[in-house]
């Protein structure tokens, strides 16, 4: 719901402050009509529903994977694609990835949402929006902000979004947000917003290799983002992970988990999480399973603990680095 045109409804017709905070809380309680609003006055709940749509975006479709993986594609008022998708565990977890931008500016080579053409920063609504559409089809408990976009280029929005998740199911503690290394918003996490987990996409130890994978890397260059995290680790206490898609080739020979090693020091600081490559078109091939199980061992051999993510949505290209609405299934 555009909670800024709420607010503008409800001044103008005089109601008291507290209005705003009981709509939230039946949206964030997964309400999908204004009928349901019971606490609300009837003319109220009229006028909201002739002049404010529940959602700031348009559900266009919603693909199942055969592991239960759902993929909803949404188009914002303007017409911007975005898409979210909600991973369901056996241990319970229900996570949610959701975009901050529709497409992205920063052109990592392996990524599909990558090489779609950039469109905006999302609002907070559109963010919200995102976590209220698989609310509404069952409780939520874990965010991460891997979707679409760089969300510290669009910080503002992103821990507005952050501030609320709480109140739908997320606590602040179960939320992360996933940078490639954007150093000025890793700075303001440090002492802005609630305290979320912090996860860095570094995908190479090598300035070369990561230049060569993530154009951004030529901006903010690998010793001077580790440095950005450590700040923030300081800031937080807390331990910041290390994201490291596994490319055959390219990133994942035993000498260069070495290198890694000897990047993210002190060890305790950091936790590497490696990520088997899912299939998108161009130029890249996923390691094998030998190959990340090696790194890994080496990884924890040089004191980085380290493990392998599973991969989820892989069928429906819901998985990290597929998302790319131009072209979903
Ligand atoms: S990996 Fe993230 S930052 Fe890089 S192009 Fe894809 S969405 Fe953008």
């Amino acid at each position: 719901m555009d909670l800024k045109r709420l607010d503008e409804i409800l001044d103008a017709r005089g109601e008291p402050r507290f209005r705003a905070g009981q709509v939230w809380e039946w949206l964030a309680g997964g309400a999908r009509t204004y009928a349901e609003m019971t606490n609300l006055p009837q003319t109220l709940r009229e006028e909201l529903d002739a002049d404010l749509p529940i959602s700031t975006l348009d559900p266009v479709r919603e693909v199942k994977s055969v592991d239960g993986t759902r993929k909803a594609l949404f188009e914002t008022v303007d017409g911007r694609p975005i898409e979210a998708v909600l991973m369901s565990y056996r241990d319970g977890r229900r996570s949610l990835c959701l975009s901050s931008q529709s497409g992205c500016p920063l052109t990592c080579n392996f990524c599909a949402t990558g090489r779609m053409a950039f469109g905006r920063n999302l609002t907070e609504s559109e963010i919200l929006d995102q976590a209220l559409h698989f609310r509404r089809q069952g409780s939520v408990n874990h965010v991460v902000f891997m979707g679409m976009g760089e969300p510290l280029m669009n910080l503002d929005a992103v821990l507005a979004a952050c501030e609320r998740l709480p109140a739908v199911g997320v606590s602040t503690a179960h939320t992360t947000i996933s940078t490639v290394g954007w150093v000025p918003g890793i700075e303001r996490l440090a002492t802005e917003g609630p305290r979320v987990r912090l996860a860095l996409s570094l995908h190479a130890a090598e300035g070369d290799v990561r230049s060569g994978l993530m154009p951004v890397n030529d901006r903010y260059p690998i010793p001077e983002v580790i440095e950005a995290c450590l700040r923030w680790r300081e800031a937080r206490n807390r331990r910041v992970y290390i994201e490291y898609l596994m490319l055959a080739g390219v990133n994942d020979a035993p000498d260069q988990a070495v290198v890694l090693s000897e990047v993210l020091k002190p060890h305790d600081a950091f936790k590497v999480n490696l990520i088997p490559f899912n299939p998108t078109p161009g130029e890249f091939t996923g390691s094998s399973p030998e190959a990340i199980a090696g790194f890994r061992d080496t990884l924890i051999a040089h004191g980085v603990p380290a493990t392998v993510r599973l991969t989820r949505g892989r069928d429906i290209e819901a998985a990290c680095g597929q998302l790319a609405a131009g072209r979903a299934a």
